[in-house]
């Protein structure tokens, strides 16, 4: 059985692999039900994770992506213009 160490270090990773669609590490078969059962087991390892897993999904919900129509473009090329002169 793997420590809460070992946990511990390949915690983010071990995140990453189940919530992305293409993650960076993946975990073998194996691994996977390493963790698993340590996290059955192990309350502690648990907490520390969904902590993980809240902290990495507030920080992509926080990230917003802003692209302008094109009437805010136009609106701005005016601006710029009127500066120009
Ligand atoms: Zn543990």
């Amino acid at each position: 059985m793997i420590t809460c160490q070992t946990l511990f270090n390949s915690a983010s990773d071990y995140v990453e692999s189940t919530d992305s669609s293409n993650p960076v590490v993946r975990f073998s078969l194996k691994q996977r039900i390493s963790i698993r059962f340590h996290l059955l087991l192990c309350k502690y390892c648990r907490l520390y994770l969904k902590q993980i897993r809240l902290t990495s999904r507030t920080a992509s919900a926080l990230t917003v992506e802003v692209t302008p129509t094109d009437q805010e473009i136009e609106r701005l090329v005016q601006r710029l213009k009127q500066l120009d002169d």
